[in-house]
């Protein structure tokens, strides 16, 4: 893909790269190398300062940081300057935090003394997507800088002036510029970059074709990957669930970023008895927020990121009802090729139709109708995907357990599911496999080694 700026909501492109050369790219990965090893020598407390520094830079700029969200990829600005909000809490975390998640850790052997110690591994190389262009890259990069690693960024082909902000961020809070370089490269450099040993590991969140693409050839090389990819979350209501609250948050959950995240609900399991007034109330919900221009203060929802990926969800959402999907709420595109999709509540989903299988990346809500409880969660677990998942019902014993059963990297009972700097992210089944944020996140990208003294 050319690497340029796109405004999704007007159709034009405001500037284009020109992507680096292999030898450039040569040149930032060997500077990186050279970094790594100076940076892995600096303390915790010099690392902290310079992560606290650019947390307190994010704040100063999350107004032309959320513009240029909602310029590149149509975040709405209020949703943009919460982002970066997140991305600051979450430098502060892992300043805080680093030191107590990679100390030494006592084990008790044979030996006088024997401990895990964590020691970092060098350049890690990170492929994110445009989604949350700020985000997505802070929870992999303030771990791996606190940790002692080295980052090295290839970004979405459309979110590059993003890139190029977060990569001065860091740099101007004081980072070795080497140590954090965004790289303006198309996909058919991450190959060599893989391929060299100067690189020691990758995370990847996006598609799972590229998670598979790109592990294949790092698992080719034995270098460790970390993969973040697509989800169909389920959203559980069970008959005695507070409806009012559960409607309102899956309408609220279902269009987190126009619908396009990975851990938004999708699927609406929801037992019989109060399917209908489920969708009526979800309804409602959708129905009053706002489209419109992202970087209109009032605008509740933009259009997706780019029109290809409205013309793809329009696919997804006519073969399905070709295949006996039941509209319930009809939105969708206005026309081929724009980006602006208008919500949708899709039932009757059933196995054999393209919604019941695949991830739908923008805000069209699915509702299947489940027998009990226990089919609720079969349903649940039903899914090639297995990333986040809500459960609700008024009994807290009973969501507990259902949340044990299904088979997902996260469960939130009677909750928005969201990701937080505390609790691990992360998949199971085609969703993925590692974890990012919490102490289990920094302990990703490091040797975790044995040390025994006689
Ligand atoms: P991709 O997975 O194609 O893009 C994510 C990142 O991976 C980008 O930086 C992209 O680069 C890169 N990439 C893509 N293919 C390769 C490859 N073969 N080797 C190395 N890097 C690669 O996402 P799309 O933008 O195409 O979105 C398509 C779908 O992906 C969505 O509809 C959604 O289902 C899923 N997705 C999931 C996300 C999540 O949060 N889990 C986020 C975004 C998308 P480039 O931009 O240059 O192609």
């Amino acid at each position: 893909m050319p690497i340029e700026s796109y405004n999704p909501h007007t159709g034009r492109v405001l500037r284009r790269f020109t992507a680096f050369t292999w030898a450039k790219t040569e040149r930032i990965l060997d500077q990186a190398h050279r970094a790594a090893a100076k940076w892995q020598a600096t303390t915790f407390a010099h690392r902290a300062e310079i992560l606290r520094r650019s947390a307190e830079i994010l704040r100063e700029r999350q107004d032309d940081l959320a513009r240029l969200m909602a310029l590149e990829m149509g975040k709405p600005v209020t949703d943009g300057r919460a982002e970066v909000l997140k991305c600051a809490t979450c430098c502060e975390y892992y300043a805080d935090h680093a030191e107590g998640f990679l100390a030494d850790e006592i084990i008790k052997t044979d030996a006088s003394r024997s401990f895990i110690s964590y020691q970092p591994l060098g350049v890690v190389l990170a492929i994110m997507p445009w989604n949350f262009p700020l985000w997505q890259v802070v929870r992999f990069a303030a771990p791996a800088l606190m940790a002692g690693n080295v980052g090295l960024l290839k970004h979405a082909s459309n979110v590059p002036q993003c890139a190029l902000a977060l990569e001065a961020i860091f740099h101007d809070a004081g980072l070795p510029p080497a140590c954090f370089r965004t790289l303006l490269i198309e996909t058919d450099q991450v190959e060599k970059l893989l391929t060299d040993d100067r690189v020691r590991a990758a995370t990847l969140t996006g598609s799972e074709g590229a998670g598979a693409a790109v592990a294949a050839i790092a698992g080719a090389q034995i270098k460790k990957t970390v993969l973040e990819l697509g989800g169909s979350d389920a959203f559980i209501v069970l008959a005695d669930a507070d409806l009012e609250l559960a409607a309102k948050t899956a309408a609220q959950s279902r269009m987190i970023n126009s619908g396009q995240s990975c851990i938004a609900a999708k699927r609406f399991i929801v037992e019989k008895p109060v399917v209908k007034d489920f969708i009526s109330l979800m309804k409602t919900h959708l129905l009053a927020m706002r489209p419109g221009d992202p970087l209109d203060e009032s605008t509740q929802y933009g259009p997706l990121a780019r029109p290809d990926l409205a013309d793809e969800l329009t696919s997804q959402v006519e073969e399905s009802v070709d295949q006996g999907a039941r509209v319930e709420l009809f939105g969708g595109q206005a026309k081929p090729g724009t980006a602006l999709f208008r919500p949708m509540i899709l039932s009757n989903i059933k196995p054999g139709q393209r919604a019941y299988a695949e991830e739908l990346f923008g805000p069209v809500a699915l509702v299947l109708e489940a027998k009990n409880a226990d089919d609720a969660v079969r349903l649940a677990n039903d899914s090639r995907f297995g990333l986040g998942a809500a459960v609700w019902t008024a009994d807290a014993k009973k969501g507990e357990a259902m949340a044990r059963q299904i088979e997902s990297g996260a469960v939130f009972v009677n909750g928005l599911v969201k990701s937080s700097p505390e609790l691990p992210f992360g998949g199971v089944k085609k969703s993925g496999y590692g974890r990012e944020l919490s102490y289990l996140g920094i302990r990703e990208f490091v040797n975790q080694k044995s040390v025994w003294i006689g």
